[in-house]
This record gives structure tokens, sequence and C-alpha cells, in this order.
């Protein structure tokens, strides 16, 4: 009797784990990266198709187990819906350590949700315990989907191959790329030297720091919000050498002060917001939007609700009217912040309701063709390396 109980009991936890790992990393990721409204080609302006070369900042669909060369019913980028969407380019970051309990104000780095998700999701065991590892296994997935996507994704690491990509895409619009950043350079555990070995994974943009302090600086959303400490500095210096660009994206106001003072090398902010229209502890004051335009940086405008305050179209198409006014039409950009555990209003086929939000704001067609991506295209051909 004993023994059919446990026998029974069994299957049931086998059955029970077994709906877990299959099912649940499927319903958080349904869960957490939703849309409110899906958009349609009934949504796009008679001219959006043409627009030459549609990119945006930053999207971390790497997070998640979802093969991106398949359309799905949820989350915000795969290559199927960016091919309808017109999409040239997506920047891919790297989430290699988040705190439980996450939170705009004050974080600590005690916890580890990365952790927890790469064995939720069956990841290498390795990632489980290794934030370099799974760093650079994040890197390896973008390259392993441009392998079986049959020439219809690439990843993109240089001038060179991105001009040969617009030359080839001026011919086939179903054409899409990728480029690898990393959210926060802890995953480089303290050493200089594991720096190479993202750059050699294709890493072309960094941010210093993500929801918590790390040894290199502060966060926006850290326990002390410090500015750079001196390995930091030897960071920025490292980079500068390689040509892998800065994000300001989420640095503390002391970080992104440090940063104007140590470097001249070139700075995004890859998804943010603007006091401005929206304030918030991350968002960027008006001194650091003028800072930004002084090196003709590029800012990249979020859809989520902290950044813009508000999840649809016009309030993202105001704070990038804001950017503009200040520093110019030219260096500004779309940074959705897509998959990353966000809730907006659309996924990526709703860049045309930005379009004509845009349009709302006054822009003309050619200043809306630098915002939706003509700004990013010109950003790395000047900043990429050769
Ligand atoms: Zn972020």
């Amino acid at each position: 009797m004993l023994k059919k109980t446990l026998r029974i009991t069994l299957i049931v936890l086998v059955v029970f784990f077994t709906a877990f790992f299959v099912f649940v990393p499927n319903l958080v990721d349904r869960y957490i990266n939703r849309t409110i409204h899906a958009s349609g080609p009934a949504d796009k302006n008679g001219w959006y198709d043409s627009i030459p070369f549609i990119a945006d900042l930053h999207c971390d669909a790497l997070l998640w187990n979802r093969n991106l060369l398949v359309r799905h019913s949820f989350g915000h980028v795969d290559v199927p819906r960016m091919q309808e969407a017109n999409v040239a380019l997506e920047v891919f970051t790297v989430v290699s350590k988040t705190p439980i309990g996450i939170n705009y104000d004050k974080n600590s780095d005690k916890t580890d949700m990365n952790a927890l998700l790469s064995f939720a999701q069956l990841r290498a065991p390795q990632d489980w315990f290794d934030m370099k590892a799974r760093a650079l296994h994040q890197c390896e997935q973008l390259h392993r989907f441009a392998d079986e996507s049959n020439g219809k994704f690439r990843v993109i690491a240089n001038k060179h191959e991105l001009l040969n990509y617009m030359a080839e895409r001026s011919h086939d619009r179903s054409l899409t790329a990728g480029l690898l950043g990393i959210e926060g350079a802890h995953c480089l555990e303290g050493n200089l030297n594991n720096l190479d070995d993202f750059y050699n994974a294709g890493v072309r943009y960094i941010g210093l720091t993500h929801f918590f302090d790390n040894e290199w600086g502060g966060s926006a959303h850290g326990e002390k919000k410090g500015g750079l400490t001196e390995k930091g500095k030897q960071l920025l210096h490292r980079m500068d050498s390689l040509h892998i660009i800065i994000d300001l994206a989420h640095a503390s106001p002391a970080t992104i002060s440090d940063i104007f003072k140590v470097t001249t090398g070139p700075l995004l902010v890859s998804h943010t917001g603007v006091k401005g229209t929206c304030d918030g502890v991350r968002n960027l004051s008006d001194a650091q939007i003028m800072e930004i335009g002084r090196r003709h940086g590029l800012i990249g405008i979020g859809l989520w609700e902290t950044a813009v305050c508000g999840t649809d179209a016009d309030a993202t198409a105001r704070s990038i009217k804001y950017v503009a006014d200040k520093i110019g039409v030219d260096k500004v950009a779309m940074g959705s912040d897509f998959d990353g555990a966000t809730h907006s209003s659309y996924d990526i086929t709703g860049f045309p309701v930005i379009v004509k939000a845009l349009i709302k704001q006054g822009f003309t067609r050619p200043g809306i063709e630098q915002i939706m991506g003509g700004n990013v295209r010109d950003f790395l051909l000047r900043n990429l390396p050769e």
C-alpha cells in the first residue's frame, strides 16, 4: 500500500515538475512581457514601409527561451515581427543579474533572479551560478539564430558589415539584423581581461551598471548610487580602445557626471525617459541631455510607464519631441526596452503607431526617418570599429 502511494506521489511530482519546467518559463515570459494591444498593417501610413532603416536601441529578448526565428503571440520581438514592421536593426542586450524583488529606488546585489530564471528555463548548469557564462551564452544564442536564419538575420559587429548590410537590404526588405549590447558590466566578474571575450562575442555597447551598484560604478537604483570607481575608469579606457560604446542607461547621476569627466568616447542612452516630460530616478535631466547633445551622442526613448509617464505612443512621442527640441532631431531614437519585463502598449509591430504619434507632434517625414532609425544607423557608422 505504502509502495503504491509512494509511486503515485513520485509520478505526480515528476509530472508537476516537468509541467513546471516546460510551461512556467513561457508563462513568465507571456505574463511579464505582455502588450496591451497589438498593432497591424492597418496602422501603417502610406510611406511607413519605405522608411529605409528602422532601428531600436534596446531589447532583452535573449533573456527568454524564445526561438527568435519563429513568430510568437507573446513577448515583443522576433525576426518575423521585425520583418512585418520593416525593422532593419534591433540591439539585443545581455542581462546577467537582477535582484529579486527589483524596484526603481534601491536594490542590493545580494539576490540573483537570473540564477533562478536560468534554472527554471533549463539553461546550461554553468549559467545557474556563473554570470559570465550566462552572458556569453546569450551572445552565442544570437549568433546561432543568425546561423539558422537562411541569411534572413545577421549580427553586425563593425562598420564594414553595416555598410554591406545596408546595400543588400536596399534590394531586400525582408533582411533583418541585430547588434549586441550589455546591460550591467558585472558579468565581467571584476576582471578587465574578460572584456576581450565579450568584444570577441560581438558586444558593441556596454552599460556599466544595471539595477544595483557594482565594482565599476553606481546605479540609479543602487544602495549608494555613487560615481565611477577607479576600476570603472580603467574599464572605460579599455572600452574606448576597443571602440565599445558607453551606454548611460541605468547609471546613477554621479556615474554619468564622472563619465562626462573622464572620457570623450561615444555615448548613448539605450533606453530612457527625460525628466522634462516624466520625472523619475533614471530619467535624464536637461543638463545631461545638453551634454550628450554636445558630444553628438544618441538618446533612445522608451515605451514603458516610468520612462515616459504613459504606455501609449503619444507619451513616447512627447518625450522624443522634448529631446529633439533641446539638442536636435538627429540625436534621438527609439529605445523600447522590448522584452525587458515591461508592459508597453505595443510589440515591435506597433512602430507604425509611433510614427503616427510623431506626425501628431509636428515632425515631418525626414525627421521621422531619422528618429525611427536613421540616427542609429549614422551613430553606428560613426562609432563602430572599422
Ligand atoms: Zn534596462
